[in-house]
């Protein structure tokens, strides 16, 4: 109930779905970036002139020095995983709008080359077979489509 002008009016609640589809451009970097995860299954970080640093996902700006990065370094596809977890609880994936299975392996991965690192998902899914500082490699899918789920997942390297 709500009261307006001295009087109660009853309100009603309802609920319905609401669904907001719509596409963005990726820019100039983000489109040479994901072109080449899709057609060449390279990964390409952007460089800052200053402090040298490495981005990726690929940058426009150097955050700390604030100057624009001016060159393309390929990264990866080795790399070092930096820290994990392994999720055992089911929720719907914002990706997909499906129930992701349980348990998978999530993990921060700092790639050759990058100063910064990537998260993504993991092959393994058992905790005891993960450790900080274990090699890892990226594995694309066969159908890539230019979006960062072109790699399915970092799996251990022996
Ligand atoms: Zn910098």
């Amino acid at each position: 109930m709500m009261e307006q002008a001295g009087r109660q009016i009853e309100l009603l609640e309802m609920s319905a779905p609401a669904n907001f589809p719509y596409n963005y451009s990726c820019g100039k970097i983000g489109s040479f970036f994901f072109k080449k995860l899709r057609d060449e299954k390279k990964i390409y970080g952007r460089k800052c002139p200053r402090c040298k640093k490495v981005y990726i996902p690929p940058r426009p700006v150097c955050g700390p020095c604030f100057a624009p990065t001016d060159e393309w370094v390929e990264v990866g596809p080795g790399g070092v995983l930096e820290c994990f977890t392994v999720v055992f609880f089911g929720f719907l994936d914002p990706m997909t709008g499906k129930k992701r299975p349980v348990p998978y392996g999530y993990g921060l991965i700092r790639l050759d080359h990058a100063d910064s690192r990537i998260q993504h998902f993991l092959s393994e899914n058992d905790p005891k077979k993960l450790r900080v500082g274990m090699r890892m490699e990226a594995v694309f899918n066969q159908e890539r489509e230019g979006k960062l789920s072109d790699i399915k997942w970092f799996q251990p390297v022996e």
